[in-house]
């Protein structure tokens, strides 16, 4: 059974029920990539709904498609094929300048190397999208943002002079601050050690129930996929495996298990199939 994170909600209907709104609608959608005479199909007939308030990693072995996915959720890319709807609107077919203002309203992206600028505070970094969007009240906007993850007492510091975790807390806030419909987060915590990944996840779980937010992510890291609330697995460009968490771990609250245990764990709770060599 889905559990509902969004504690606003709790006493609305679960998942599968057709009353939650869907974020992410996909049906029949492929990427053909032309190299040349050569072409690979990366995605070969995605079909996935992601509904309001949901936290969702996807997982899948290198080269199954994930990131050619992760770039059409973002409308960085089209598919080949299919349709993509997000928050209702048909993205398939927009434009480039239609995308580019799809992308800065609906979506914020966190990025595993933050992607953050060298000389520039804090505060100033969270503005910025409030800036290229032409909203007003930034300052007060940015600060709420920033206080929201923890870094209310960090707003005049540059990057060089935050922690690799505070510094995916800025590219968080940053990402919030427009109020997108969902956060898409590509490995946020790959280059972060496991303290500070945990403090990023407990911002996602906290932004996720407390918001209701709705995030995807990329993870290779089945640990951390326990924590999202549903784990989408991709293979040879196709969704093999879609299942619920049905207790998602609590960031900060157990203790990793050995790699060993933890993989064969969540291949028992979402993949029926292949072999666990391929997830590492
Ligand atoms: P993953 O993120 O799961 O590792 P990708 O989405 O990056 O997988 O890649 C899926 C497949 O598409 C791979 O075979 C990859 O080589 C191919 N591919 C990805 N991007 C391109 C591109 N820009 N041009 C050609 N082939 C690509
Ligand atoms: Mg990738």
């Amino acid at each position: 059974m889905f559990r509902r994170r969004n504690g606003k909600n709790s006493d609305m209907p679960p998942a599968e029920t057709p009353t939650r709104k869907a974020v992410i609608e996909i049906a029949g959608v492929t990427k053909t990539y032309k190299m040349g005479d050569i072409e690979v199909n990366a995605l070969r007939g995605i079909e996935l709904t992601i509904y309001e308030g949901e936290f969702v990693s996807i997982m899948g072995p290198s080269g199954s498609g994930k990131s050619t996915l992760m770039n059409i959720l973002g409308a960085l890319d089209q598919p080949t094929d299919g349709t993509f709807k997000l928050d209702g609107v048909d993205v398939s077919r927009l434009s480039e300048a239609e995308l580019a203002r799809v992308r800065n309203k609906k979506i914020g992206f966190v990025f595993q190397n933050f992607n953050l600028l060298k000389r520039t505070t804090a505060l100033r970094q969270v503005e910025l999208p409030l800036i290229y969007a032409g909203v007003g009240g930034r300052s007060k906007r940015a600060k709420a943002a920033l206080t929201s993850v923890g870094l209310g007492n960090r707003l005049d510091h540059l990057p060089s002079e935050l922690s690799g975790g505070q510094q995916q807390r800025v590219a968080i806030a940053r990402a919030l601050v427009n109020e997108p419909a969902m956060i898409l987060a590509d490995e946020p915590t790959g280059n972060l050690d496991s303290r500070s990944g945990t403090e990023v996840l407990q911002i996602f779980q906290r932004l996720n129930r407390e918001q209701g937010i709705t995030i995807v992510f990329v993870t290779h890291d089945s640990w951390i996929a326990r924590h999202t609330g549903r784990v989408v697995m991709l293979r040879d460009g196709i969704v093999v495996a879609d299942k619920p968490i049905p207790q998602p771990l609590v960031a900060g609250d157990d203790e990793r298990p050995s790699m060993e245990d933890e993989m064969e764990s969540i291949l028992q709770t979402v993949y029926y199939g292949g072999d666990a060599k391929e997830y590492n």
